[in-house]
């Protein structure tokens, strides 16, 4: 493997000491699972990761502030700072959220494709990531963020896309499946069927227990093929109530429906907590 493909984020060992006391209360009050939250935020996609060592990754930030208090719910209230930020792609319903992020929290890293926009949003997310003296991370396939017993592989961009434009930067959305014991989770930012073909014609072994459906349920994504390589137990649907786009479309939840995949949507089910130990799938539902 080339050696520029690889990162190895190593998160641990970070803590302040004045805080280790807290740390210690809190985590014996919290089950030592994985945590993942898939935020109501309207039509966009946010998602925390957390760790049972409590490390925190935010994968997208939803289309405004809504994420501050979907964060303040989740994380302690002496906790301001997120371990990574991943921003899939630069578009607003993903990114205009981050900026809030940035603002309130201390980000430790970020990973991000470096894909150039000529958006509002756009400039104030470079501003603000340039201020936020983190480390930044250009997403590549092959990269590998390590914690304890938890990894999360970076599987798509295939290459390093920074400073270039497209036309749509919804095909160079990051895709990335997070590893816990048995567990598996695939997100796939706004992808369509051309880059899943992409995925399976690569032999990526992008089969995972939950995914997260691509493009808030878009016909232009989710192929069959695709949906059938994935084999998800779980699927979930970001996606605002009531949107213009009509997602999800009637064809994606056929096809998921097809396969006996559980479908759970942000615009019916509120925020959605999964919560796996080390073996189990277990979810909790939050109204
Ligand atoms: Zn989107």
């Amino acid at each position: 493997m080339k050696k520029q493909n690889t990162i190895s984020l190593i998160l641990g060992g970070l803590f302040c000491l004045n805080i280790l006391a807290w740390i210690a209360v809190y985590e014996v009050s919290q089950p030592r699972f994985l945590e993942v939250n898939f935020f109501d935020v309207g039509q966009g996609d946010a998602i925390l990761v957390v760790s049972p060592q409590r490390h925190q990754i935010l994968i997208d930030g939803g289309p405004n502030s809504i994420i501050l208090e979907k964060l303040g719910k989740e994380m302690p209230f002496w906790d301001r700072s997120i371990d990574l930020i991943i921003l899939t792609h630069p578009e607003k319903d993903h990114l205009a959220g981050l900026i809030d992020v940035l603002k309130k929290y201390r980000v430790e890293n970020i990973l991000w494709t470096g894909v150039v926009r000529d958006t509002s949003e756009y400039k104030e997310w470079l501003g603000s990531i340039q201020k936020e003296k983190a480390n930044i991370f250009i997403a590549n396939s092959g990269q590998k963020v390590i914690m304890p017993r938890t990894f999360l592989g970076i599987l798509y961009p295939f290459e390093n896309l920074e400073e270039q434009r497209f036309k749509d930067s919804n095909n160079t959305s990051i895709v990335a499946k997070l590893v816990f014991g048995q567990n598996s989770f695939l997100f796939t930012g706004d992808i369509s069927k051309s880059v899943e073909k992409e995925l399976i014609v690569k032999e990526i072994d992008v089969d995972s227990d939950v995914l997260k459906v691509s493009h808030h349920g878009s016909k232009t994504s989710s192929a069959e093929e695709f949906i059938k390589e994935v084999s998800p137990e779980i699927a979930v649907i970001q996606v605002g109530q009531d949107n213009p786009y009509g997602h999800p479309h009637p064809e994606t939840l056929e096809t998921l429906t097809k396969y006996g995949i559980k479908i759970l949507r942000t615009d019916k089910d509120g925020d959605i907590k999964i919560l796996c130990d080390f073996q189990s799938l277990k979810l909790k539902l939050k109204k």
